[in-house]
């Protein structure tokens, strides 16, 4: 590919706009391109270059310079729909090139077959809004296969008993164990389980134009100088420009998809850089803007074809919030492991990925070993309870713990609640004058009690690796995440979902959603390989649609 970067005029009728630049937004301008259409992708945020990223903890964490602005794009929550909700920052998500695939962890597990038909096999859960998927594990390991090769996943095929079936091992060997990945290992092998090298989105060998991972250690929360975390700004989003058919435009926050008197969408309303409101015109549109946003967008959409919002016969747009449930346990140990440098995750476990049902729990989730604190977080936020807080002795207590101390983290199942999820708040506007996003969430109570069982587990593992202290954070009910998924899931039932296994809108032809929204069940945690395996997926759905003429036609 050697073609160069293109633009379009936002009258210029293009096959395909794309809204959101994320792990999903990528994957698809790169495909679609790839394809031969032309493509235009709006993303509200900047585009910013490996040459921006820097390691200011206060200026990335307080003046989120990666991430959507609680200031000017305000959230509110609350538990349940009869509470009122709150001004509180309860989502956080990248906002600029690349969505949160710039700056988040890059674990990148695959689901496994049981994620695609567990309805099936558990059948109903009070409480909970249950159902499979559409497609099956053998629907997507073609794509599953297909991100490790293309994004750049490290990882060793067959290292734990309990994955699913691949056709193709990694295309790079297992980023190196780091100190806390030993002592993890060691003590998992103690207690019967069978750990293994982290999959990540990080490469351990260098691909033209991208290092290998500099275990530089600002890697959660933080852009990639190297190119070495495969971001779809590092990946495919260059991979797209270079075929000489695809924009990637920054600063373009969309408000509304347009649509003509027949019900079909002609193209997305957005605002550009001097607030100027524009249309950009399409043959279809793609919605990839995460699982908060891309809901929003849709309630925003309202007409007098659709009053409940742009595809929302069944009700279920913003329905179903899964953010996966989770806890922290930390062990301090006597020799320094400085954890601290480098990549977060090295070693983690899935002997609990399907719990025994007669431990009375539905579902499961994983250990890893990790220690993602960097040094003022850290000293705000990872010391162990009843440590001292000032002077001497919290620089003490900071100086002997931040070297020594590692995390085992849990993560789950979140289960489907229908009452859970996001519509538009009816008071607090953003500031460009729209409703803002109202997240409404409470944990299914198995997922809570999963997590304590699963926390016990890791404080025995810290134990087994001999921590001298140890603590968890509490198991509470969440009222902050960040893995936005379920929120206009596929099914083939339009009345019991919003998009159908080909990602298309059941109630617009032209329209189509890919992004955590689509998902139907949560995983065990980690979801954006999934993401982008869907992502990819739907490329080929949607370019085998259009070239049968059954899009536009
Ligand atoms: C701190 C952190 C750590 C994480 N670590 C992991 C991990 O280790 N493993 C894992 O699997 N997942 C992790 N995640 C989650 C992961 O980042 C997301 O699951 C994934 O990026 C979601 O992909 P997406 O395509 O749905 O949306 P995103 O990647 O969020 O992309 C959506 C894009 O759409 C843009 N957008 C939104 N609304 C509009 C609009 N109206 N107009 C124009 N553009 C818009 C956004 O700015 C954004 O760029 C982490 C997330 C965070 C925040
Ligand atoms: S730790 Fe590695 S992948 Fe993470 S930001 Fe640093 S160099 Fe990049």
């Amino acid at each position: 590919m050697t073609q160069g970067k293109v633009t379009y005029k936002p009258a210029e009728e293009v096959d395909f706009v794309i809204v959101g630049s994320g792990a999903a937004g990528g994957v698809l301008a790169k495909e679609l391109s790839t394809n031969g259409f032309s493509v235009v992708v709006l993303e509200q945020g900047p585009y910013l270059r490996e040459s921006d990223f820097n390691h200011d903890e206060t200026k990335v964490f307080t003046q989120h310079l990666l991430t959507n602005e609680p200031k000017r794009q305000p959230v509110t929550f609350r538990k349940i729909p009869q509470d009122t909700a709150k001004t509180q920052t309860c989502v956080i998500y990248g906002r600029c090139v690349g969505g949160s695939s710039v700056h988040f962890t890059a674990n990148y597990w695959r689901l496994h077959e049981i994620d695609f038909r567990e309805h099936s096999k558990t059948g109903d859960i009070p409480g909970a809004n249950f159902a499979d998927w559409p497609i099956t594990y053998a629907d997507l390991e073609p794509y599953y296969t297909k991100v490790e090769w293309e994004v750049g996943v490290s990882g060793l095929a067959g290292a734990s008993p309990f994955d699913p079936p691949r056709s193709k091992p990694y295309p790079m060997p297992p980023l190196p164990v780091k100190g806390c990945g030993v002592l993890f290992e060691r003590a998992a092998r103690k207690l019967g389980y069978h750990p293994f090298p982290a999959p990540m989105a990080i490469l351990s060998q260098p691909r033209p134009g991208r290092s290998a991972c500099m275990n530089c250690g600002f890697c959660l929360g933080f852009g990639c100088e190297f190119g070495a975390k495969s971001s779809s700004l590092s990946s495919v989003i260059p991979m797209a420009e270079k075929t000489g058919r695809c924009e990637i435009r920054p600063n373009s926050y969309v408000h509304r998809i347009e649509i003509d008197k027949k019900g079909r969408v002609i193209g997305a309303l957005y605002f550009d850089a001097k607030r100027n409101t524009q249309l950009q015109r399409a043959k279809a549109v793609i919605l990839a803007a995460n699982g908060a946003e891309t809901p929003r967008l849709l309630l925003l959409s309202t007409s007098n074809l659709f009053p409940q919002g742009l595809a929302n016969s069944s009700g279920y747009v913003g329905k179903n919030l899964m953010p996966n449930s989770n806890v922290v346990t930390c062990g301090v140990f006597d020799e320094p492991l400085n954890d601290y440098k480098g990549f977060a995750v090295s070693r983690v476990l899935h002997d609990f990925y399907e719990l025994d049902p007669k431990l009375g729990l539905y579902g499961g989730g994983g250990l890893d070993a990790r220690y993602d604190f960097t040094p003022i977080a850290a000293a705000l936020s990872g010391m162990p309870p009843g440590a001292p807080k000032w002077g001497a002795d919290f620089k003490k207590t900071l100086r002997q713990n931040f070297t020594r101390t590692f995390e085992v983290f849990c993560h789950g199942t979140s289960l489907p609640v229908e009452s859970n999820g996001f519509t538009l708040d009816p008071q607090v506007k953003d500031a460009w004058g729209l409703p803002a996003l109202r997240m409404t969430f409470r944990d299914h109570p198995n997922d809570l009690k999963m997590m304590s069982w699963m926390k016990d587990r890791a404080l025995e593992l810290l134990d087994a690796a001999g921590a001298k202290t140890k603590w968890s954070n509490p198991v509470a009910e969440q009222e902050f995440v960040v893995h936005l998924l379920g929120t206009c899931r596929m099914g083939n039932d339009p009345k019991r979902s919003v998009i159908d296994a080909d990602h298309r809108a059941h109630d617009v032809k032209n329209l189509f959603l890919c992004d955590g929204s689509s998902m139907v069940t949560s995983g065990r945690g980690q979801p954006t390989m999934t993401i982008q395996a869907l992502a990819y997926r739907a490329a080929d759905r949607i370019t085998a649609l259009a070239k049968r003429g059954e899009i536009s036609g």
